[in-house]
Formats: structure tokens, C-alpha cells, sequence
């Protein structure tokens, strides 16, 4: 199963300098006393929840993120420079999981970012030492010790993101949703000719005038899913959150507005919600349909749905980017509500 929603990471926070041992040295200037500075403090390693992001791709590529070290102190009073910190930009919906151990799969979750702007302190970079200046006192004026800046911290952790799609494929087995996804995102979910192919909820990002977003093909329902019948039901949870459904209509079927008519009394069965939802229709397969049936099911189905029918091809790439363009169109609408995010609180 190849999901673009579970990514291993490797962080280090950045050491801290080590504090100087160094003694005021002038001409003329006799027990100058200490003046060692302070090591910086290394960078810390955070994660933050951002918009606009849908997947965990960018992680595919990159897996390593070192903050940097703190640099020492020295002589002259002089501090260390502190590390600069490292943020790790994750999707909304990103879950950050400890493994609990090296190898297998189990790990405990340390921390769900739902809202933008969320933080989570992965790594803290450690404190730069104290320089000698900082030891001195009235019995000790002349200190000869000074810390070393503490180690920066290694961690192992998966960014997991449960697969929120903008977009749902809806429609019965074979209605060609495997096919339309593989046509229009980088998805490669299987397909076959036989109800029940896709096991899993497939996802893929779609790509559409130089804008992206996600869809997800949802397992054929079959009557009485939402009542824990059929395969669909299991994965009905996953397209709660889509701003938008695509419903394929297969065009070769020979009830086109009874099988339309079955989704939805599915749908309408298994969550009022869900149902609400913005939907688009689109009688698939007209490669292999004659002219006037077509027309004789474009209008069944616009009747039974009462609205626009797309006439598409998934299998030809006929009709799709209209389809694709107009999903976008109705993402975009759902996305403008503004989001009010916590301010984010040290
Ligand atoms: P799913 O069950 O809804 O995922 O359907 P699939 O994508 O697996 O497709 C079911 C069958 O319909 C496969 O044999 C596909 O090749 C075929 N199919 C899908 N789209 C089209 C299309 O646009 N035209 C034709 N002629 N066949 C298609
Ligand atoms: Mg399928």
C-alpha cells in the first residue's frame, strides 16, 4: 500500500556552545578578571501546521533536519551566537509519532496539529555553557572554570497525516473512479473489471491549471453499506471532510438514474452531512456509448440529479478537465471560509 501520509523523520537539535575560560588581558591593567563569554544556545527542531499544504511529499525528499550548533563563547565578554531553529512546515491534520522502537510500527503520539499555526517543540537545542565571566564571585574573583554547552538532542519521529481529501470519488463498483484517478492524479490505484478492486481508500493529488489538490477514490458501495454491509461503509469516514464529491455514473449501465439514485439513498443513509455536500455528476464511459443513448442518459441523469451531468471518458481522458476545473472551483469556495488560529503561545 503506497500512502503519501506516513513519513520517517530525522531531527537533532543544535548543540550549545561551550562557555570561555578567558581573563581580561591590558596594558597597564593588572587583574583584569574573567571575561569569558557564554556559549549560544543551539537551534531547536519544531514542527508547525500550515495551509496550503496536503501532503507529506515534500518529506519524501528530504528526511534529515539538523538545527545548528551554538557557537562558543569568547574572550572579551563575547556570547556565543545562538543556532537558528529549524521549522518543520506539516500539513494541518499532521500527527507527530515517538516510534517505540527502532524497528516496527508501533509509537505513541506526541502531539496532533489540527489548526494553522499550531507549534510543537520536536527538539530543544541545548544551552550554550556559561562562560567563566559567570562564575565569578566575591570569594572567587578570578574563576577558572567555565560549562560545556549542553548536547543537542537526536529523535526519530513519523509525521503522519490521515488522508483528508478535498475531493471524493463516489460511485457504484466500476464506475470507473479507480480509472479517473489514475487518469488525473500521480495515484496509481489498481483496476480491474470486477466490483471491489479498491480495497483502500486510494489518494492522489490532482494537478489542474498549475493548482493542486487532493482526491480521494472511495471503495464501490454497494446497498446497505451504512448498515455495515459491503466494503464501502468502512471507508465512508474518509471523505467527511471533502469540500466537494465527484459522482461517476457508469454510462454503460442500463439504469443510469437508478444507480445514481442508489448512492445517494447510501449517502443519505450513512450521514445527513455527507450528504449536503457539493456533488458533481458525471456519466463516465462515453467512448462506448452511441450518440442518441447518451443523449437519452444525460437526461435520465440530469433529471434523477437535477443539475449538470458532465459527459466524460476517464479511459480516453475525454470531458476530464472540465470535470477537474470545476472540483477545483467548488474546493476553492469551501476553502475561502476564514479560519480563526490560536495564536501560538511559547
Ligand atoms: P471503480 O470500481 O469505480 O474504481 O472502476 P475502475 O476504474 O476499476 O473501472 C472499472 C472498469 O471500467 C475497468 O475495466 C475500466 O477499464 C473501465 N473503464 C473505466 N473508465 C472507462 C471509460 O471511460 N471508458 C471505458 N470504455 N471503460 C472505462
Ligand atoms: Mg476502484
Amino acid at each position: 500500500m503506497k500512502f503519501l501520509d506516513l513519513c520517517k523523520v530525522y531531527i537533532r537539535s543544535g548543540g550549545g556552545g561551550n562557555g570561555c575560560v578567558s581573563f581580561r588581558r591590558e596594558k597597564f591593567i593588572e587583574f583584569g578578571g574573567p571575561d569569558g563569554g557564554d556559549g549560544g544556545n543551539g537551534g531547536s527542531v519544531w514542527a508547525e501546521a500550515v495551509e496550503g499544504l496536503n501532503t507529506l511529499i515534500d518529506f519524501r525528499y528530504q528526511q534529515h533536519f539538523f538545527a545548528k550548533n551554538g557557537t562558543p563563547g569568547m574572550g572579551r565578554q563575547m556570547t556565543g551566537a545562538n543556532g537558528d531553529d529549524i521549522v518543520l512546515k506539516v500539513p494541518v491534520g499532521t500527527e507527530i509519532i515517538e516510534p517505540d522502537s527502532d524497528e516496527g510500527d508501533e509509537g505513541t503520539i506526541i502531539a496532533d496539529l489540527t489548526e494553522p499555526g499550531q507549534r510543537v517543540l520536536l527538539a530543544r537545542g541545548g544551552n550554550g555553557g556559561f562562560g567563566n565571566l559567570h562564575f565569578k564571585s566575591s570569594t572567587n574573583r578570578a574563576p577558572s572554570r567555565a560549562n560545556p554547552g549542553q548536547p543537542g538532542i537526536d529523535r526519530t519521529i513519523w509525521l503522519r497525516l490521515k488522508l483528508i481529501a478535498d475531493a471524493g470519488l463516489l460511485g457504484l463498483p466500476n464506475a470507473g473512479k479507480s480509472t479517473f484517478l489514475a487518469a488525473t492524479s500521480n495515484a496509481r490505484p489498481k483496476i480491474a473489471d470486477y466490483p471491489f478492486t479498491t480495497l483502500v481508500p486510494n489518494l492522489g493529488v490532482v494537478g489542474v491549471d498549475g493548482r493542486e489538490f487532493v482526491m480521494a477514490d472511495i471503495p464501490g458501495l454497494i446497498e446497505g453499506a451504512s448498515e455495515g454491509r459491503g466494503l464501502g461503509d468502512r471507508f465512508l469516514g474518509h471523505v467527511e471532510r471533502c469540500a466537494v464529491l465527484l459522482h461517476l455514473v457508469d454510462g454503460t449501465a442500463e439504469h443510469v438514474a437508478e444507480d445514481y439514485q442508489t448512492i445517494i439513498d447510501e449517502l443519505e443513509a450513512y450521514d445527513e452531512d455527507l450528504a449536503a455536500k457539493t456533488r458533481i455528476t458525471a456519466l463516465n464511459k462515453i467512448d462506448a456509448i452511441a450518440p442518441e443513448e447518451l443523449e437519452e442518459k444525460r437526461a435520465a441523469l440530469e433529471k434523477a440529479s437535477g443539475g449538470k451531468v458532465f459527459l466524460i471518458s476517464a479511459a480516453a481522458q475525454k470531458g476530464v478537465q472540465d470535470v477537474l476545473r470545476a472540483l477545483m472551483a467548488e474546493i476553492d469556495a469551501d476553502r475561502i471560509t476564514p479560519v480563526e488560529a490560536e495564536p501560538w503561545q511559547p
